[in-house]
């Protein structure tokens, strides 16, 4: 049986992983500190003797026996990471190098959750892998961005200097259920305030973009990249280039939701990147890979999600 370790497992994509996992006949070790992630999320695999929970952060040493590693752990709202920035730079360099020092010993592959944040602001646009970035390193989005970046780096050199088998995924904007209904991403945000009928809070103009994946897609993704050949270190976008502004998705979600809120203006946060699409051409070429679920489909599967949340 291939034991599997999911850090951050009790998050939004990783119980979505662990469920996957599990259903792929995977011995699992789900690891979190609860931090952005919750017991709700895992509770109906608790009963299935080959998923356990352990409570831990990753920023200290773990030793455990497993065959692959996926490094999930990080808060990924803006409005969670920024709460504790020192935290968020310590769980991203520490614990990779912590699941990297696991890793080695154990000779198993590691995959991070790494993400598009680190091209920043980008000037290359869709962004493709070789493009180096626009981050600002002393920001406040600079502990996710530059610890994800750091992250990449030790992982580049575990591979380099130790030999240890590496996956690197640039994930861009992921949404679906169990997305925390107080998480602070947009998709979440517009789908709570189109429910209870409170104001959309549009941040800036609203004509700054990003290309918004279901999360279906973005796991099958990381399980086929996990198990590609050896030499497929990555890194590689996922996600889905379809690309629109915050208006627009507001616009859609009001929609699908049948809501009558209303749309307010908000300051647009610093150091907010204006536009985002992934450039997924490596993923097809080497991973087969593509999404499949349509916005549309994938918003109504949120909405009903979050009717039960909310109600
Ligand atoms: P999430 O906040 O729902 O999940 C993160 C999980 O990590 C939570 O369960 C949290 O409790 C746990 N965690 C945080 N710090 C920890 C620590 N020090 N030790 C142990 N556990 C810790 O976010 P998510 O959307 O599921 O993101 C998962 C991963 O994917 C993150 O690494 C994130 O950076 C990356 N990512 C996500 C997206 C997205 O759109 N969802 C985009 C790019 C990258
Ligand atoms: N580590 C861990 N579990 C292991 C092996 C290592 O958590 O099974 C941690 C350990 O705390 C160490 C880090 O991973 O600080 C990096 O390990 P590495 O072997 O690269 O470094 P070293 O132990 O030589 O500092
Ligand atoms: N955003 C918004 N209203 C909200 C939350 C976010 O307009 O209630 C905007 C935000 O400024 C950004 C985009 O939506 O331009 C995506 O924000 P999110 O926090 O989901 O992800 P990220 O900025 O990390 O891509």
């Amino acid at each position: 049986m291939n034991r599997i370790l999911v850090t951050g497992g009790a998050g939004f994509l990783g119980s979505h992983l662990c469920d996957r996992l599990i259903k792929d006949g995977a011995d699992v070790l789900c690891v979190d500190n609860f931090y952005t992630g919750s017991k709700t999320n895992i509770a109906h695999l608790m009963v299935n003797p080959y998923f356990e929970a352990m409570r831990h952060d990753v920023t200290f040493p773990l030793y455990a026996e497993v065959d692959q590693i996926f490094n999930m752990a990080c808060p990924a709202s803006p409005v969670h990471y920024q709460f504790d920035p020192v935290q968020t730079t310590k769980t991203n360099v520490h614990g990779a190098i912590n699941m990297l020092g696991l890793a080695k010993r154990l000779k198993a592959r590691i995959l991070q959750a790494s993400t598009s944040e680190v091209y920043g602001d980008p000037e290359v646009h869709p962004q493709t892998e070789d493009y180096w970035g626009r981050v600002n390193p002393i920001g406040i989005r600079s502990c996710y961005d530059e610890g994800k970046r750091c992250a990449e780096t030790l992982f580049f050199d575990y591979h380099r200097q130790h030999q240890v088998e590496i996956k690197v995924v640039r994930i861009f904007n992921t949404y679906g259920p169990r997305m925390h209904p107080n998480d602070g991403r947009v998709v979440s945000n517009f789908i709570v305030q189109a429910l209870k009928g409170e104001d959309i809070t549009i941040y800036g103009n609203g004509q700054q973009t990003r290309s918004f994946c279901y999360v279906d897609d973005l796991i099958d993704g990381l399980v086929r990249m996990m198990n590609s050949p050896a030499g497929m270190t990555g890194p590689v976008n996922m996600g889905n280039p379809n690309e629109m502004t915050m208006l627009e998705l507001a616009e859609q979600v009001l929609r699908l939701s049948g809501s009558k809120a209303k749309l307010v203006f908000k300051p647009l946060p610093q150091d907010d990147p204006k536009q985002r699409q992934p450039d997924i051409s490596v993923a097809r070429r080497e991973l087969g890979w593509q999404p499949k679920v349509a916005l549309a489909d994938g918003l109504k599967e949120t909405i009903a999600y979050f009717k039960k949340i909310v109600a």
